[in-house]
């Protein structure tokens, strides 16, 4: 089995969630007391969060790269960076190690491609939603278009992701705020909706809506799995 490399806490809320789901995939692979080989370095978010306010994106990218060194260094045979919005610094990252980094939209895209999906909702941080390292990518090299939020949904959606779900703060309100912008998305012609930032299943499951969600986080740590469990 490959060692998984983890670049995590961004928030260790869902960075818990990536942890939960490997072993999980591994178990229910391989069976009885077999769990994921994983190495895991955990940034303090406070500092990163500081850094994407205040749009220091160098410095964010250090932090993550010296992460990224540290795994290799640890021996991982390849990273997963534990949230979508930091993969605004993917290009640096990947280009610092020789390991492979596992992109969360190309697993993401890899799924939607195989159910025939090619317009999707897309919630996630402001970055996530409004910036080309994300929408590109899904557009240009998968086909998939995007529809997100209007301004003041983002807003929201952003606000809560920060202001709760980072903190391990669950909301009946918000709950409810996050539903109706995905049926706004499914009423604008959106056939699926992706959880474009891996707290927000902690919030909103399939069990809340009829509209197929795509949740990245388990997305990206089911890829994982079937990597490290390749030969
Ligand atoms: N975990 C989040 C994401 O997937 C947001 C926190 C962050 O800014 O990294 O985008």
């Amino acid at each position: 089995m490959k060692t998984i490399g983890l670049i995590g806490g961004m928030s260790w809320e869902s960075t818990a969630s990536y942890y939960s789901l490997l072993n999980q995939g591994v178990k229910s692979a391989l069976g009885g007391l077999h769990s994921a080989k994983i190495c895991l370095y955990s940034v303090d978010f406070a500092e990163i969060e500081v850094l994407q306010r205040t749009h220091q994106w160098d410095e964010a990218a250090a932090i993550l790269i010296d992460a990224a060194r540290r795994l290799e260094v640890a021996g991982v045979d390849f990273i997963l960076i534990c949230t979508n919005t930091m993969h605004k610094l993917y290009t640096e990252i990947q280009a610092a190690v020789r390991l492979p980094v596992i992109h969360i939209v190309d697993a993401t895209a890899t799924q939607l491609k195989q159910a025939g999906v090619d317009k999707v909702g897309l919630l996630g941080t402001r970055f996530t939603m409004e910036e080309a390292f994300y929408k590109g990518r899904m557009q240009q090299k998968y086909g998939i278009d995007l529809v997100v939020p209007n301004q003041i949904q983002r807003d929201s959606v952003h606000e809560i992701i920060y202001q709760e779900l980072c903190l391990g703060k669950i909301n009946e309100l918000s709950r409810k705020v996050y539903l109706e912008v995905i049926q706004d998305l499914s009423d604008q012609g959106a056939q699926a909706i992706i959880l474009g930032c891996t707290e927000i299943a902690l919030l909103i499951q399939q069990e809340h809506t009829t509209i197929p969600l795509y949740d990245t986080t388990a997305i990206h740590a089911h890829h994982a799995v079937k990597m490290a469990l390749e030969s």
